[in-house]
């Protein structure tokens, strides 16, 4: 199989996995009924923050050790006593609070037994809504730092955590469950599980063992049904990200500096120098006066393909209204392969009755229905365009699209569905103004980890895609086409590059 079969199945198999629910594509992970679960970063984290902030002061082998010392305790002791109130050993920030005075004792005896322990966990006292605040405070101590290195040691502490596959959110989401399993509240399926669970990370493949440790949190970190305990730890994770949020500022990153990579010059007067040959192709191939919908069409297109492509490439490549242009160069070339491939004279005549249908409907828009005109469109030229072929009175007007057939399903027909999934669907989010477009161009990504990756205004719109080398091959695949009904027309457009040095 080559590289190229290879890619293509992958992907249809990523998209072939999603399910289809009339004009939706359902995730295969929303396939799964009854899906709802708390979130790593959200929720989680917050609860868990005390095992990363110890990572990274004591060393994660160090920190896995302390870890593996509290599940051994207090899941122990969980254990020897009967009718306890608590329903499980948790050892996040909040699930600490429910447990009963004893396990609460043990973690933090155990905790505080390294001296380091204190200074790593020492950012925890920024926060006045703790639970258990008192109890923290009493081997914390009061703040005598400054407060500002407090939030940069928890920053580092959560921007290794903010990855919920990271290798130190593994560590502190078996943290969480090791307590558990000792306990033996969570019965695990195999000897093997236990022993992955105890001896983490030494037994087993890990690339194995950390999906597992992963999947088993999320389930039992979810609270298990427990509505009461799940409000209050959102309560505390809540609190938490806007108490960071409150007290430290924004970091949004600096632009890229935009450059242009070719020879803007160079290259937009080789599409322009088009222009002139293709007039006398046209005068050349021409032998009659009459109105030919098919000659006038092929060629419009042409030269309708090289006024977008030289605007396109005046804003060197790289404004928004570069990937515009790249849109409607895919429409025309779909648009113009189609009529070629239909092989109807007739169509050509529906395409330009279509487009003169247009001008009659706007002008009576003008004329009867519109009370503020506006600007761009003078009153007169689109007069004299609906009456250009036939006097306007007997036009018909085309409500629908033109061919009765949308874009997609033309550009199957016309064999070049693979330009439409180029260069039409994703500029087409741009050209509506969809989120994912808004968000890439005006917004960039607050790179404050206690921010939880938030977006934040750019300090100016993202240019830095290059179209440049699209919107020469669309407009020289338009070109291309025309040789197919107007031959022989070998001029074509070229990206220059800029002279080195
Ligand atoms: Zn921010």
């Amino acid at each position: 199989m080559s590289r190229k079969q290879k890619r293509r199945n992958k992907r249809e198999g990523k998209i072939g996995s999603h399910k289809k629910q009339g004009s939706k594509l359902i995730s295969p992970f929303n396939q799964i009924p009854n899906t709802a679960y708390m979130s790593w970063m959200n929720d989680r984290l917050p609860c868990m923050v005390w095992g990363g902030l110890l990572i990274n002061r004591i060393g994660r082998k160090q920190a896995i050790e302390v870890f593996r010392q509290i599940g051994i305790h207090v899941g122990n002791l969980f254990c020897e006593v009967n009718d306890r109130s608590c329903n499980l050993p948790r050892v996040g920030i909040y699930g600490l609070s429910t447990l009963d005075d004893d396990l609460q004792d043990k973690f933090f005896e155990v905790l505080f037994t390294d001296e380091r322990v204190v200074e790593a966990l020492k950012p925890l006292i920024l926060f006045k809504d703790l639970p258990l605040y008192e109890k923290w405070i009493e081997y914390l101590g009061d703040i005598t730092e400054n407060e500002s290195q407090l939030w940069t040691i928890l920053a580092d502490a959560v921007s290794i955590l903010l990855d919920h596959q990271s290798q130190e959110a593994t560590d502190c989401r078996w943290a969480y469950m090791i307590p558990i399993v000792n306990s033996g509240r969570l019965q695990l399926q195999t000897e093997e599980q236990y022993r992955e669970f105890t001896e983490y990370p030494n037994y087993e493949d890990q690339r194995k063992v950390r999906p597992f440790i992963r999947a088993t949190e999320m389930q039992i970190s979810g609270g298990m049904m427990d509505a009461e305990y799940l409000k209050a730890k959102k309560a505390w994770s809540e609190n938490f990200w806007n108490n960071c949020k409150d007290n430290t500022p924004c970091f949004a990153s600096v632009p890229e500096k935009n450059s242009v990579d070719f020879d803007l010059i160079k290259t937009l007067s080789s599409v322009q120098n088009i222009w002139t040959d293709l007039s006398d192709h046209f005068l050349e191939t021409d032998k009659f006066t009459h109105v030919q919908p098919k000659r006038d069409a092929s060629f419009g297109f042409c030269f309708y393909a090289l006024t977008i492509a030289q605007e396109g490439l005046a804003s060197s490549g790289k404004l928004v209204t570069a990937k515009l242009a790249l849109r409607m160069l895919a429409e025309i070339h779909i648009t113009f392969k189609y009529l070629i491939k239909v092989r109807s004279e007739e169509l050509w005549d529906v395409y330009r009755s279509y487009g003169s249908g247009q001008a009659k409907l706007t002008f009576l828009k003008l004329d009867e229905v519109l009370e503020e005109q506006p600007g761009y469109i003078k009153r007169e030229d689109i007069e004299a365009l609906a009456n250009e072929d036939i006097y306007m009175d007997f036009q018909d007007i085309d409500l629908g699209n033109w061919a009765k057939i949308d874009l997609r399903k033309m550009s199957q027909v016309a064999d070049c569905k693979n330009i439409y999934d180029a260069y039409y669907s994703w500029t087409s989010s741009y050209a509506h103004g969809q989120w994912c477009a808004i968000r890439d161009i005006v917004f960039t990504t607050c790179y404050n980890p206690l921010h939880r990756l938030h977006r934040v205004p750019r300090s100016a719109p993202r240019y830095e895609d290059g179209a440049e080398k699209d919107l020469i091959l669309l407009l020289n695949k338009i070109l291309d086409l025309l040789n197919e009904v107007y031959p022989i027309f070998e001029k074509r457009a070229e990206i220059v590059q800029k002279d080195k040095g």
